[in-house]
């Protein structure tokens, strides 16, 4: 039996009149990589930002090992600290260099030691192929180098679990093999990980589930093989037709 890691039961989200999450079950082994893949507006960030908690849903429930994060007496901020979050835009601090960009949650919110923080940084650094930007400041690096940087800061923190959104979608197209590349290579590593993507190749070649969502609904969802090489539900192959 495969230990589960993300357990979503039920969830629900509206903003103001609007069901964006309808009823979204989905659980997650720990070790697995999902990649949710949809039509634009379909609620796949919005899912995403559940699982951290950026978003309040107003109903079901969200376990991350063990730790049931719609419970309202959970510590939020603590079990937040297991869950890294990598965005399509970049969002390291511009005025931190890569390393303090590394080292402030760790200091701030872990409470290492400076001399721990750097270490580990620097480690991070080392798994993404940046040790050698580690006193430059974002402004100074690709968008490919500072989704990695940012790959390097959310693992810093120790996640149990990685989501991603959309990482590649702003990258210029010579960038984007390079983020999927340290992607694959966390997945290699045994990470557990949710990445809302448009690459189908990714998808196909590193998920262990693909979920298919439209609507606020999961539509579909099994192995790549079964979700993108042989489609069964017709919102599934228009989608594809578009995208491939
Ligand atoms: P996707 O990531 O699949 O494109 P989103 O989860 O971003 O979809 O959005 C799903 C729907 O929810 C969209 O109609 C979007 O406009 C709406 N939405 C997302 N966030 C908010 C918000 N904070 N307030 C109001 N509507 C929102
Ligand atoms: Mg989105």
């Amino acid at each position: 039996m495969s230990e589960i890691c993300v357990e979503i039961s039920g969830l629900k989200k509206s903003f103001g009149p609007l069901e964006v999450l309808k009823n979204i079950d989905l659980s997650v082994n720990r070790g697995d990589v999902v990649c949710i893949i949809g039509p634009s507006g379909s609620g796949k960030s919005t899912l995403l930002r559940c699982v951290n908690l950026l978003e309040e849903p107003n109903g079901g429930k969200i376990t991350v090992n063990g730790t049931e994060l719609t419970d309202p007496d959970v510590d939020i901020d603590r079990a937040r600290t297991k869950i890294g979050m990598v965005f399509q835009g970049f969002n390291l601090f511009s005025h931190l260099n890569v390393l303090n960009n590394l080292m402030v949650a760790q200091r701030k919110v872990l409470k290492r030691s400076e001399r721990e923080a750097r270490e580990v940084a620097l480690r991070n650094l080392d798994r993404v192929g940046l040790r050698d930007k580690v006193a430059a400041m974002p402004a100074q690096l690709s968008g490919g180098q500072q989704q990695r940087a940012a790959i390097a800061r959310a693992l810093s923190m120790d996640p149990e679990v990685m989501l991603f959104d959309e990482p590649t979608s702003a990258l210029d197209p010579e960038l984007v093999g390079d983020v999927l590349g340290v992607m694959r290579q966390l997945a290699d590593e045994g990470m557990t990980m949710l990445v809302v993507t448009h690459e189908m190749q990714f998808a196909r070649e590193v998920a262990d589930k693909v979920i298919f969502m439209d609507g606020g609904y999961i539509v579909e969802e099994g192995p790549a093989a079964e979700v993108i090489g042989n489609p069964q539900e017709e919102r599934t192959k228009s989608f594809l037709a578009r995208v491939l």
